[in-house]
Order: C-alpha cells, then sequence, then structure tokens
C-alpha cells in the first residue's frame, strides 16, 4: 500500500534539483536578477535525453517548458543571477562586459557528479547590459541549438541545449525578429573574462576565490599541486589547445575567440557567427564583423595563446610574489601552449588520414594533402569520409578525386599515402572503421543551418531544424536515408557570411 507521506514526498521532489555554488561566492562576482518574462511563450524544442541525463524530472518540464524556458516561472530552489565579466573584443579591452543577455538560474549536478550550469540566454536586462535589450532572436537560438548539439555528437567539448523557446515578442535588430529564449548547460560560464574582471579592478583577493573554485570545480586534481595557480593556468591551456586542435580536425570555426568566449573549463562556447568549411581554405572567415580574419580558421590556434597569455596575466600576483619570477613561469605555459596543440593536432591528423603509427614524414604527408585540397578546392568534410573508404578497397577513387577540381590532381598524393599505410600493422577494415569513427560524413552545413533558420523565422516551419537535430546525432554513420546532407552547397547555395545575431 503507497503510504501519503511517500507520494507527496515524489510530488513535491524539484523538477530541477538545483544546488548552486556560484551564487554562494561574494557579491561583487554576480548580481542578483529574475528573468523578465515574455507574453506568449511557446516549446519549439526539448532535449529529454539531455534532461534526464541531468537528473532533472522531464515529464515536469516537458509539460510545463514554455513556461520555465522562457524564465516565466521561476523554479524551486533556482536563485538568478547575471555574471560579472570582463574581456577582450577584437583584441581590444573591455573591463565590464557580464551577462547583459543571460540570466543563470542555478546548477545541478548530474548523474555522473558533475556540477552543471543551467542559464536562460535571452531573458530580459540585467545590470550588465549595454544598449542592448537583453533578448535574443529566434535565428540565433536555432543556430545555437543545433551546432552545439553537433559538436557533441561529434565528441567535442561543448556546452548543450536544453530548451528553445519563442517569446511572442519582437526584438529589434537591424529588422524586426520574432524573439526566443536559449536553455544553455554548460560545466560552468566562469571565462578568462571571469578573471579579467577581477584582475582589471587590482582585486587579488577575489582572483583568489575565483582561482580556488575554478580548481574545485573544473581541476581538482591539481588542488594540493605546489605551485596551484601556475597549475591552473597549465590544466586550462592544455584544455584549450586540445580543443582548439579538434575545432580545426571538423573544419570548425567560432567566429568570435574574444576572451569572454574562452571558457576555463574547456567546453566550446557562445555559437554566435560560428560556421563549419565547406571547401579546404585556412583563411576562411564567415563573421560579418571580423573584417581582418582575426578569428580565420587557421588563426585559432594563434589565438588560444594570445587568450591564454591574457589569463596568464590575470593570474602573475597569484603564481609567484615576485612578477619576474611569475613572469617566467607564465611565459613557460604559454610556450608550452605551441607544443601541446601541435601534439593535439598532428596525433588528430595522423587518425583522420588513417594512420595508428607515427613516422616523421608524416606532417609533411599531412600537409601535403591540405595543400592540395585548398588548391583545389576540395571538401574538407568529404575529402576525409571518402579516403575512409579508400582505406579499404582498391575500387574506384572517382567518388573521392570528385570533390577536386581537377580529379587527375590526386593521384600522386594518393600513391604516396598507399606506400605510407604499407608500413601500418592495421587490417585494412579496421583502418577504415577508424578512421570513419573520426571523420564526420555529416556536419551543420551552414546552407542547411540557414535554410532550417529561414523556414522557422518565415513560415513557423520546424521541419527542416528537426530533420538537421535527427541527422547530426550520429555524424559518424552514413545514414543513406539523408545522403543529401552530407553534400556541400551548390553554387547558387553558398553562404558566405554568418551574423552574431546580437
Ligand atoms: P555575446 O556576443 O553574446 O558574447 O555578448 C557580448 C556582450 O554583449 C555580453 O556582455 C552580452 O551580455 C552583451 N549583449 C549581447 N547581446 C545583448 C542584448 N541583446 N542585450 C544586452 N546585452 C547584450
Ligand atoms: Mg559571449
Amino acid at each position: 500500500m503507497s503510504s501519503p507521506l511517500h507520494d507527496n514526498a515524489v510530488l513535491d521532489a524539484p523538477p530541477i534539483p538545483f544546488d548552486n555554488s556560484y551564487v554562494r561566492l561574494p557579491p561583487q562576482f554576480f548580481a542578483e536578477q529574475a528573468p523578465t518574462p515574455v507574453a506568449a511563450p511557446r516549446l519549439i524544442k526539448f532535449n529529454t535525453v539531455l534532461a534526464r541525463d541531468l537528473g532533472l524530472d522531464a515529464d515536469v518540464l516537458e509539460r510545463d517548458g514554455a513556461a520555465i524556458f522562457s524564465g516565466n516561472k521561476l523554479l524551486p530552489g533556482s536563485e538568478p543571477i547575471a555574471m560579472a565579466y570582463a574581456g577582450h573584443q577584437f583584441g581590444g579591452f573591455v573591463p565590464q562586459l557580464g551577462d547583459g543577455r543571460a540570466i543563470l538560474l542555478g546548477e545541478v549536478t548530474d548523474h555522473s557528479g558533475r556540477r552543471r550550469d543551467i542559464q536562460l540566454k535571452g531573458a530580459g536586462p540585467t545590470p550588465f547590459s549595454r544598449r542592448g535589450d537583453g533578448r535574443a532572436a529566434l535565428g540565433p537560438v536555432l543556430r545555437e541549438y543545433i551546432v552545439s548539439e553537433a559538436m557533441y555528437a561529434l565528441g567535442i567539448p561543448t556546452t548543450r541545449a536544453l530548451a528553445a523557446v519563442t517569446t511572442g515578442e519582437r526584438v529589434y535588430r537591424e529588422e524586426v525578429l520574432p524573439g526566443a529564449v536559449f536553455t544553455r548547460v554548460a560545466a560552468s560560464h566562469i571565462r578568462v573574462g571571469t578573471f579579467q574582471y577581477f584582475a582589471a579592478r587590482g582585486d587579488t583577493d577575489s582572483l583568489r576565490i575565483l582561482a580556488d573554485h575554478v580548481v574545485d570545480r573544473h581541476y581538482p586534481e591539481i588542488k594540493d599541486r605546489q605551485n596551484r595557480y601556475l597549475a591552473l593556468m597549465e590544466a586550462v591551456a592544455e584544455r584549450q589547445a586540445a580543443l582548439i586542435a579538434r575545432w580545426l580536425h571538423v573544419g570548425f570555426i567560432h567566429g568570435v575567440m574574444n576572451t569572454d568566449n574562452m571558457t576555463i573549463s574547456g567546453e566550446t562556447i557562445d555559437y554566435g557567427p560560428c560556421a563549419f568549411m565547406d571547401s579546404y581554405n585556412p583563411a576562411t572567415v564567415f563573421s560579418s564583423i571580423d573584417r581582418h580574419g582575426r578569428y580565420a580558421y587557421a588563426n585559432q590556434p594563434a589565438i588560444g595563446q594570445w587568450n591564454i597569455a591574457r589569463l596568464g596575466e590575470t593570474l602573475l600576483s597569484l603564481i609567484d610574489p615576485s612578477l619576474d619570477a611569475a613572469v617566467d613561469l607564465a611565459n613557460g605555459v604559454i610556450k608550452t601552449y605551441g607544443e601541446r596543440f601541435q601534439a593535439h593536432w598532428l596525433a588528430g591528423m595522423r587518425g583522420k588520414i588513417g594512420l595508428a603509427t607515427e613516422e616523421d614524414d608524416d606532417l609533411d604527408l599531412i600537409q601535403a594533402l591540405l595543400a592540395l585540397m585548398q588548391q583545389q578546392e576540395a571538401d574538407f568534410t568529404l575529402t576525409f569520409r571518402r579516403l575512409s573508404t579508400l582505406a579499404e578497397s582498391d575500387d574506384s577513387e572517382a567518388p573521392f578525386t570528385a570533390s577536386f577540381k581537377d580529379p587527375d590532381s590526386a593521384a600522386p598524393w594518393l600513391v604516396r599515402w598507399r606506400e605510407r599505410l604499407n608500413r601500418e600493422p592495421q587490417l585494412p577494415s579496421e583502418r577504415a572503421r577508424a578512421m570513419r569513427g573520426v571523420n564526420p560524413a555529416f556536419i551543420p552545413r551552414n546552407h542547411r543551418v540557414e535554410q532550417a533558420i529561414e523556414a522557422a523565422v518565415e513560415d513557423d516551419d520546424f521541419s527542416l531544424f528537426e530533420v538537421l537535430l535527427t541527422v547530426l546525432a550520429k555524424p559518424y554513420e552514413d545514414q543513406p536515408a539523408f545522403a543529401p546532407y552530407a553534400e556541400p552547397p551548390q553554387p547558387a547555395e553558398r553562404v558566405l557570411q554568418t551574423f552574431c545575431g546580437t
């Protein structure tokens, strides 16, 4: 027989079991700020699987999702705040940015014991809003939903998408657009810019509190290291070097690698004008505001290093009481970033061309392929996916060479590659399987993302958005039913520019 007490306990279990830590930090770390309600919220997408992984009550959240994920209804345990941070934007320092349109609802601990932030983006103005309305438009919300979930499925560290809601309100940008709110899940929203916020104020006490919080939360393994703050800088450098290498392996261009958009956790964050490259060109830039190509595809590793240097600057007083000594130590880490990146990048590229062993000439072999791809305007994703097929069969090379302007141009490289494979221990079938596991068939092609956004914004039609989410959830499987989504754009479909949407 069921006890009424037990039933009540079940009914009373909060749908999001908040367990907040950031709001326990000193008041200068944030501003308390509730979301501003919206007129007519409608839940357009809810990530049930993620909700369950986080230990949330997916049924309640889905039923009441419009109110909850718009910010109209605050759940028990939520302590909403806007976080303070600063940042270098396109190289220029802004001492105060902060969440101007994002509100952290609180934190939860997921099934594997990992703490995660739950944040609304587009939830209304905060004390940090600068001129903006605190809102988000539907297009950028859908872009972030699609691309962040695609990155997750690709196996790349990233923030996640829990929900998207339309607000029934309009937002005013260059044009009038439907408003939306995005619910983001992150290991934390602490950025390089969070450290810069306190460093810019000469507030060493807050810096130490922040650094200790970050070590507890993201790097507990370094807690007892002799120089904990140097170890922290080193740990962030390692995660960012690994992350940016992964971006390059799939042709991802973040677009706004400002220090306020670089996480301390090593997750990809802030999918503004981001996009994936179609034909290979290291100078590729999509963002309309990146006029000088600061954040071009091939510049991303160097920008990562620049941002790590900015993080190091904020930590100097904690690293060593002697400035000279601290600078030497921090410079040592900045130097290792380059080596770390190169090692991650090369290991991943070896995998992409099917090498399980290491030879000195491998770098040259990889660079020769990339140079050829650039010259021949070959599609980045298709080239590696189709190379995976060639790795196990002597069938026609035509599908592989088809994306090269002159299909014959690839022949000498293929001869060289096959010679190299002769010295590999793997069976061809094993090699092909391994290659298919790192060379995706499906990426969020820019023209497909734009088509999905356009249908939703113009016609309230979310079917393409749904199709993209389905296809991109299994990027390493062939999925013949969705073959057209693996194809690069036709010339008329090409999207050359993306916009921040802020
Ligand atoms: P983002 O481009 O989203 O990374 O934002 C950069 C900075 O501009 C952050 O401080 C944001 O909070 C702020 N911001 C961006 N869009 C808006 C908006 N619509 N209203 C208020 N602040 C905004
Ligand atoms: Mg940002």
